[in-house]
């Protein structure tokens, strides 16, 4: 097939690796990006950070106009798509244009999943997700203001880190018996625990909220234990809904969650229809359709789009892999978060100003997990032990006087 147009729907981090992999790959065809934001292409990983903290050093820029020019991508923004005509390879703009596409790559993220009753308040309810809302809580984070989190996945915990570093009271309330539920194992969940409650975030797990009013220039927090909390303002991070309406209304599979179901080459139910990134439930090597909501995955599965279009095998997938900074700690994931044992390397103590260790996740006796802690140099060892499934053994990979590098 003579692959004339392709379209890539949503500027974020899978649109906008898509552009550059596609001229990596030398598709010399047209390329016409299109987001629904007014911005070039940006990270969002410091939006929970530097971005609120930092926000005059903080670059957050992923193609500039003149790289997009550079590539000769025509980019479209402020615009949505309102529809696609799967079966004419159209696609039809809010400003009434239509565009004709030859492939199609949806790379269009997630929203937060709401709580409508703190919505309804209208005023001092935030959630972060893009930009403007990092812009909005840099003058909410401000010294001694009483701020309540709810939920303790990343978007909480990171959070309360840049909340307190800018002086703030935290509370964080957190529906689950513990933090991070969906992606880590539970010692280092009570390691995050002990850490931020020593850095003076105030946690509620298992916490369940009943009602929310306005009461003067604060909102009541009505909590089930008979409590009440004030706060000066809400911020919730609740996980992430997959935008997916365009790609249900064109008749695409979707699975129960209503993300896109996509084959090895992220290729969706129609073949000239791609999907990558937190919309994209990918067929992965076992059999089983998983979405992965971390910024390598969008990279990946971007560049899995752009080779498959360009017929070039595909890059090899690196055990999963998140990081997140809280607290002036980095922490590194990669591989299954669900194994069933885990051992130190190092030291666990939450009260320690610097504390270094690694996690190993254990299943039949190899290491199909790590988390570092303090500890990224060693990320790439430990990744290769995982790919390789390196068995395990205690007195050697606990050991610190064994190099990590070394046991290769
Ligand atoms: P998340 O990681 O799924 O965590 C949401 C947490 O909120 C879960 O623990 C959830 O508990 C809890 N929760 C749900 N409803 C609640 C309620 N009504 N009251 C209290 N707690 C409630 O989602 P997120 O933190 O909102 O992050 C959203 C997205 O941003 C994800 O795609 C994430 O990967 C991305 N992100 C990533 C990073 C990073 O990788 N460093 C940083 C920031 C954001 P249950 O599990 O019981 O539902």
């Amino acid at each position: 097939m003579n692959i004339q147009t392709i379209i890539i729907v949503g500027a974020g981090q899978a649109g906008a690796s898509a552009v550059l992999e596609l001229r990596a790959q030398q598709y010399t065809g047209q390329i016409i990006l299109i987001g629904e934001e007014s911005h070039l292409p940006y990270e969002r990983p410091p939006l929970s950070k530097e971005a609120i903290l930092n926000p005059d050093q903080c670059k957050l820029e992923i193609l500039s106009a003149d790289k997009l020019a550079e590539l000769e991508v025509e980019f479209i923004r402020g615009q949505a798509v309102l529809s696609i005509d799967a079966a004419q390879h159209q696609l039809h703009l809010q400003d009434g244009r239509c565009l004709q596409y030859d492939k199609l790559l949806l790379a269009t993220g997630g929203s937060p999943r709401r709580l409508p009753a703190f919505d309804a308040l209208g005023k001092q309810v935030y959630t972060l997700r893009n930009l403007e809302d990092a812009h909005a809580l840099i003058s909410v984070l401000q010294p001694d203001r009483r701020i309540v989190l709810i939920g303790g996945g990343v978007i909480g915990l990171e959070l309360a880190s840049s909340a307190r570093a800018k002086g703030c009271q935290v509370t964080l309330l957190e529906q689950g018996s513990r933090l991070m539920g969906r992606s880590t194992p539970e010692i280092l969940a009570d390691f995050l625990y002990t850490q931020h409650r020593h850095h003076g975030v105030d946690i509620r797990l298992n916490s369940q909220i009943l009602d929310c009013q306005p009461q003067a220039d604060q909102i009541l927090i009505q909590l089930d234990q008979a409590e009440t909390l004030l706060a000066d303002a809400v911020i919730y991070g609740i996980g992430i809904q997959p935008n997916t309406a365009l790609a249900v209304a064109a008749g695409l599979k979707v699975d129960a969650f209503g993300a896109v179901l996509v084959n090895a080459d992220v290729q969706s139910s129609d073949p000239d229809i791609y999907a990558a990134g937190d919309i994209a439930s990918q067929l992965r090597d076992d059999g089983v359709y998983r979405r992965v909501e971390t910024w390598e995955n969008a990279n990946l599965q971007a560049a899995i789009f752009a080779r498959h279009v360009m017929q070039v095998a595909h890059p090899k997938a690196n055990p999963a892999w998140f990081w997140t900074d809280q607290l002036g700690v980095n922490f590194q994931f990669a591989g299954d978060m669900g194994a069933e044992e885990w051992y130190v390397r190092g030291e666990i103590n939450p009260a320690t100003p610097n504390p270094i260790f690694i996690l190993f996740g254990i299943r039949d006796r190899q290491i199909v997990a790590a988390i570092t802690v303090n500890a990224a140099k060693e990320m790439r060892h430990l990744k290769k032990m995982i790919q390789s499934q390196q068995r395990f053994a205690t007195d050697i990979h606990l050991d610190l006087s064994r190099e990590l590098r070394k046991l290769l």
